[in-house]
């Protein structure tokens, strides 16, 4: 008998049909024999909905007291889905019962809306399924020592399945979703994407952080961390078919490098719409400057990621960093107000309006050009580059936003990642 954790994502959550079908599937794996800890997500649409609904009642506040009450709110979504999946699984005669986060518990730290997960009690899980029961755990959420609700970050879920899976040593975590897979890149981008049976850890990390939110990149963390078994597999199949089969569906997350590395040198290729860029032009060129721009940024509590700074003439320099675009708002006023007027800088000027593309593969290690064969691809496609950064095992290039999927296509067809069509 093994343990096995099954994540079920917004989607596959969505309706009280796909709930059933969600019942029914999860019952397939239990009469086959084995233990079942599900951990769902909202049903499509909730979590934004609720979120909306505090957007409509006061302007986000970047306080705590804002941030507590978006957790209570938010985690609202997970309960309803997971007591309803519970009821649809007494209905196929399954015994069932569902846990809010706080009931398991599962402690997280104080961080409201970004918390990390520190513990998880299993007794209370493990005495259920030792007593034949299905157990559900509500996705994204958790308590922190206070007793107060905090969740995981948007897409949470899968880190609360991989991290349930972890602390109870389960065999496997299935994270069911609505693609069969990870795919080379976004299938609703390219259509021409291809799914990969396997991916190293290491590269679906750096995918996962670079945009490709079929998983959340700290639910990646934990199954490296903690060497948990995840396949990312179908929820859209039809409920009844081989177990077997399924269980070998979809793509496994690997942690070994050696069968990886005949295949392709480029595995994947990942954006993110979502990054905004901010320059400081005319900067004084001495020493310091980089810290006197980033300090206060960094003590804004922004994330800042991929940054430059071009050569300096006549004394100054630019130097240009991107944000998430969340925060870029923020960033031009406190970079206008506090640090323009101390640096003696010529002006702070933005751009909402770009992204970033990236390529990864591990194979990048041992082989050279590829960054250069990126570069003639875009520069074929007429593509201006305004940023690059690199890593061991991904190159990435900041872009106008309007070239986001000409640039997507033309590099995975150049990288030799396009479907073969018959
Ligand atoms: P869930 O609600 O199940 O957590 P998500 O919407 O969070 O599902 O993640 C699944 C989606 O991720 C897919 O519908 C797909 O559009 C998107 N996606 C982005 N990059 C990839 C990729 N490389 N492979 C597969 N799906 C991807
Ligand atoms: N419901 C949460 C969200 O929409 C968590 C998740 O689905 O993983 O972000
Ligand atoms: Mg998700």
């Amino acid at each position: 008998m093994s343990l096995i954790v099954h994540k079920y994502g917004g989607t596959s959550m969505g309706s009280p049909e796909r709930i059933r079908n969600v019942a029914r599937r999860v019952t397939k794996w239990a009469r086959a024999g084995h233990q079942i800890v599900v951990v769902p997500s909202a049903m499509s649409g909730e979590t934004n909905r609720l979120l909306g609904l505090a957007a409509e009642l006061a302007p986000a506040r970047a306080t705590t007291e804002y941030h507590r009450e978006l957790d209570m709110l938010a985690a609202t979504g997970e309960q309803a889905s997971s007591a309803l999946l519970a009821i649809a699984l007494q209905a196929e005669g399954m015994p069932s019962v569902s846990y809010a986060g706080w009931q398991v518990p599962v402690r997280t730290d104080s961080s409201h809306t970004k918390a990390r997960i520190e513990s998880i009690d299993d007794q209370r899980v493990r005495a259920d399924l030792d007593a034949g029961r299905v157990v559900i755990v509500t996705g994204f959420q958790g308590i922190d020592e206070l007793g107060n609700i905090t969740t995981l970050g948007r897409g949470g879920s899968d880190t609360s399945a991989v991290a349930i899976a972890a602390a109870m040593g389960a065999d496997e975590c299935l994270i069911y979703t609505d693609v069969d897979g990870v795919y080379t890149t976004d299938p609703r981008v390219v259509p021409a994407a291809r799914r990969l049976t396997t991916v190293s850890f290491e590269e679906m990390l750096e995918m996962a952080s670079l945009g490709s939110k079929v998983l959340q990149i700290r639910s990646v963390e934990f199954a490296g961390k903690y060497k948990v078994p995840m396949r990312v597999l179908s929820s859209f199949t039809p409920w009844d078919i081989d177990l077997a089969e399924e269980a070998q569906s979809g793509t496994l997350i690997t942690f070994e490098e050696d069968e990886k590395m005949e295949q392709a040198v480029v595995s994947g290729i990942a954006f993110n719409r979502g990054e905004a860029k901010v320059s400081v032009l005319g900067v004084p060129d001495s020493p310091g400057m980089a810290f006197r721009i980033l300090g206060p940024v960094a003590d804004a509590n922004i994330e800042v990621d991929v940054i430059i700074q071009n050569i300096s003439k006549d004394g100054k320099a630019d130097f240009s960093f991107t944000v998430s675009q969340s925060d870029f708002a923020r960033t031009l006023d406190l970079l206008r107000e506090t640090v323009l007027p101390e640096l003696g800088a010529k002006e702070v000027v933005g751009d909402p309006n770009i992204c970033k593309v990236s390529i990864v593969g591990i194979g990048m290690r041992s082989h050279v050009g590829v960054a250069s064969k990126m570069f003639r691809v875009l520069s074929e496609e007429g593509i201006n580059i305004q940023m690059i950064s690199t890593s061991e095992i991904k190159t990435s290039v900041v872009i106008d936003e309007k070239y986001l999927e000409l640039a997507v296509r033309a590099l995975h067809t150049a990288f030799g990642l396009d479907q073969e069509t018959a």
